[in-house]
């Protein structure tokens, strides 16, 4: 309750009281924020995933602008030898648009990356987006095999057969690559489990397929119960550590990640940057009400 009535007073919070919030989840407004904050968690054994932040764009204009500055931050990270991938919003790119315009932008930067060694992850917005981001993969994956990977959210209840429509398309090629994590996004329940129990129970099902058909899994949470779940999945499998990392976001579970980190796994951590924080955080904030609890805990407590 407390959080819904904070998430109504948003509009009304000074920009930098909302900065004071979002930080700690937040590399900062610029690109040399990021390669910060990419060196220092390469220090520590971490790979991470960048993300320029900026979401549903409408202007054409706006989007040559993020096009143009994924390629700086793709040159950048090479120049400075990061270790790290990128992920991608396609609705940044006009998804909603006009899918022509988002596909050329997107296939821009994910050339780019490839041309120079490296992976673009197309991350996974609402559900008005899934089919049209799953064909942008697909479309993606023939062209720069090993450099493209998507994701997909276990309280989808068509996420199952996705993964299984994506190992058809793969053709026994070992290509496909997923991230699978909860989702953020508030989606009816006529397609979307609501039950945190049964969102976790999808989950370990979805990875349970993906890791017996030679899919790649980025297992994306930072849910002790799932993070268990997974060790006895991967050890039940034995699966390779080639075919699987562990993903966090930037700032969430420093502790928890640690720990993975420490038994030998690799880690990858998301690190969102740049001038659009705001719309990024109030966004969050208003989807996810309880996220308030968890950022009015990291004010008061670290680690
Ligand atoms: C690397 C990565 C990429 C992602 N990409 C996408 C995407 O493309 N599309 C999409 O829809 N969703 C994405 N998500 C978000 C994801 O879907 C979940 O909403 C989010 O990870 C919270 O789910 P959880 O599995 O951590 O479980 P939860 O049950 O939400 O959290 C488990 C525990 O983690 C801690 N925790 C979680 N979040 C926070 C926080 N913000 N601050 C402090 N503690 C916290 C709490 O202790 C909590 O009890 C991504 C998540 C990660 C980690």
């Amino acid at each position: 309750m407390i959080n819904h009535w904070i998430v109504r007073l948003l509009d009304f919070l000074p920009r930098n009281l909302v900065w004071v919030f979002s930080k700690r989840y937040i590399a900062g407004k610029e690109l040399k924020d990021a390669v910060s904050v990419t060196r220092k968690l390469n220090n520590q054994g971490i790979k991470a995933t960048m993300d320029l932040l900026g979401e549903f764009q409408t202007r054409a204009e706006k989007v040559q602008y993020y096009k143009d500055e994924y390629i700086r931050l793709i040159e950048t990270s090479v120049e400075n030898s990061l270790d790290n991938s990128f992920s991608v919003k396609p609705t940044m790119f006009g998804l909603l648009l006009d899918e022509n315009m988002c596909y050329a932008n997107v296939r821009e930067i994910v050339a780019k990356a490839a041309s120079l060694g490296r992976f673009v992850r197309i991350d996974m917005e609402d559900s008005q987006c899934t089919d049209r981001e799953l064909d942008l993969y697909r479309k993606l994956l023939n062209e720069f095999p090993g450099h493209v990977g998507i994701v997909l959210q276990a309280y989808l209840k068509r996420t199952l057969s996705d993964i299984k429509n994506l190992v058809e398309f793969d053709k026994g090629r070992g290509l496909i690559n997923v991230r699978i994590c909860k989702g953020i996004y508030n989606e009816p329940a006529e397609m979307a489990f609501k039950d945190k129990e049964e969102i976790n129970l999808n989950f370990l099902i979805d990875l349970d397929f993906m890791l017996s058909n030679n899919v790649f899994a980025a297992i994306a949470t930072h849910d002790r119960k799932l993070i268990q779940g997974s060790y006895v999945k991967l050890k039940e499998q034995k699966v390779s550590h080639e075919k699987f990392e562990f993903q966090m976001l930037y700032g969430v579970t420093p502790e928890l990640r640690k720990s993975i980190v420490d038994r030998g796994h690799t880690m990858r951590v998301y690190v969102p940057y740049g001038k659009d924080w705001y719309n990024y955080s109030t966004r969050r904030l208003r989807e996810n009400p309880k996220m308030v609890s968890h950022i009015i805990k990291a004010l008061f407590f670290r680690g």
